[in-house]
């Protein structure tokens, strides 16, 4: 659940941001005064700042201002004059939206979900995603090389992994026994086409409902195999 810090000595409107925000689905902290409000910014972990320019304490401006020097989060500034508005953004401070009172409380909510959906994806964006092959109630994390079935959470070996992790990734496409062994194992390895029947069976033990009706692997029979999309 997102966190928003709203920072504004106006009870009422506070308020009423808060219940919006509420509704939403969001965790809302309110604060009045403008240096308490700025401790509490840099103390706790918020994801979005509401933040009123007029305040007692320390002003909308000065509070923007230090924020930025340390956190990165959105901040939507909140202003009951127009002019302000220019001033904030001829300032530089760092806000990422304003917003001039009166407001429409849904259209503070959207452009709130917004900041932090746009913050997110920035966020995200550093850091290496997982891959993720997901197919009704089969889950394979490539990277993690892990893999879930209904949500349960199942062992497989390593070449029991690569094979159902290939045959996943080429869905709808028959292999021969002869073709898998050769992608699975390398050369070296002992076995013959006997060890991808094998391993087969002991896949469909861990990911099928009824290992007589493969809902995954299909057997074409004098053929090979096939994953079933
Ligand atoms: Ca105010």
């Amino acid at each position: 659940m997102s966190r928003i810090l709203i920072i504004e000595d106006e009870i009422a409107i506070a308020e009423l941001e808060k219940d919006y925000l509420e509704l939403s689905g969001f965790e809302v902290a309110l604060e009045a005064d403008g240096s308490q409000g700025l401790k509490r910014a840099l103390e706790e972990d918020f994801d979005l700042l509401i933040l009123d320019l007029m305040l007692p304490g320390l002003d909308g401006f000065e509070i923007c201002r230090r924020f930025r020097e340390v956190k990165n989060t959105p901040i939507i500034m909140i202003s009951a004059k127009k002019e302000d508005i220019d001033k904030i953004r001829g300032l530089g401070l760092g806000a990422d939206d304003y917003m001039t009172k009166p407001f429409s409380p849904s259209e503070m909510v959207a452009r709130v979900k917004a900041h932090l959906a746009r913050y997110e994806r920035l966020i995200g964006s550093g850091s290496p995603v997982n891959e993720i092959i997901e197919i009704r109630g089969l889950k394979i994390d490539k990277t993690a090389r892990r893999v879930w079935v209904n949500g349960e959470e199942k062992n497989f070996t390593t070449k029991e992994f690569d094979l159902l992790t290939f045959l996943a990734q080429n869905p709808n496409h028959v292999f021969a026994k002869e073709e898998l062994f050769s992608k699975i194992w390398d050369m070296e390895s002992i076995g013959d086409i006997a060890t991808v029947t094998v391993h087969i069976k002991k896949i469909r033990e861990k990911i099928e409902f009824n290992t007589a009706k493969p809902q995954y692997i299909e057997t074409i029979w004098g053929v090979g195999y096939r994953f079933k999309v």
